[in-house]
């Protein structure tokens, strides 16, 4: 960890920062560039979700850089425009920037699915962080939108789908093995993301005694990668 922070910095051009792990579940990261040195605080959570994925290192990287941005910006407050800056700083720096997506979709998808899955009460509470990892980089792998979608659809809405896929391959017998729990839950979560028009079309169905619904559409964060990748692309081809 210590020689991927210190890389990051290298190519951030800033001291390196002392990193800070937390415990709270919250599948989140801040940076605090008032400290002296400067902090980087992530959630344990965070980690875990994204060692448990091939590309876990480079979701790291993309992280690190995008809070060394607030760090370089001198960042205090977490204002649209500042996340759009500090992407953009990630996005110079990353020899893979492509990658800004899946680190910011996978811990949407994760939190998500965490307080999804922790509401159902079906499952045994000290595999729920287990559960969560697995199935996030299944469906994020799967289906990279459906990150998205756990962020634009409601909160509500949300859980009715996971809650659908739970009930589907319950009931939970506690005699079984684990493994043969991911094994039904998987296969119904793949069953379900494999298309991405049928969960845009349930959660329209939601939406109906759900109140008013955002329909899935990319994220404003995610267009405006999407922007300076292609600026990048652009300056880099330049004689
Ligand atoms: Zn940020």
């Amino acid at each position: 960890m210590r020689s991927i922070i210190e890389e990051v910095a290298r190519k951030a051009g800033i001291p390196t920062p002392d990193i800070v792990i937390s415990n709270e579940k919250r599948f989140y990261a801040s940076a605090n560039s008032f400290a002296d040195p400067k902090i980087i605080a992530v959630d344990e959570e965070i980690v875990k979700l994204f060692l448990w994925n091939k590309d876990g290192i480079k979701f790291l990287k993309a992280l690190l850089a995008h809070e060394m941005g607030h760090i370089f910006f001198n960042h205090n407050n977490a204002k649209i425009k500042e996340e759009h800056q500090a992407d953009g700083f990630a996005v110079d720096i990353l020899e893979e920037p492509e990658t800004l997506h899946k680190m910011l979709a996978l811990p949407r998808l994760g939190g998500s699915l965490f307080v999804a899955l922790q509401k159902q009460n079906a499952l045994p509470a000290e595999y729920l962080s287990y559960i969560t990892y697995v199935l996030a980089n299944y469906a994020i792998d799967t289906i990279p939108g459906l990150g998205v979608l756990s962020k634009v659809t409601s909160f509500k809405a949300f859980i009715h789908i996971i809650k659908n896929v739970i009930a589907s391959s319950m009931p939970l017998d506690h005699g079984h093995e684990m493994e043969h729990l991911f094994d039904k839950v998987t296969k119904k979560l793949h069953d379900i993301c494999a298309d991405h028009q049928a969960v845009q079309e349930a959660c329209r169905k939601f939406s109906n005694y759900e109140g008013k619904e955002d329909h899935p559409a990319p994220l404003p964060r995610d267009n405006h990668i999407i922007a300076c990748i292609k600026k990048k692309t652009l300056r880099d081809a330049r004689p």
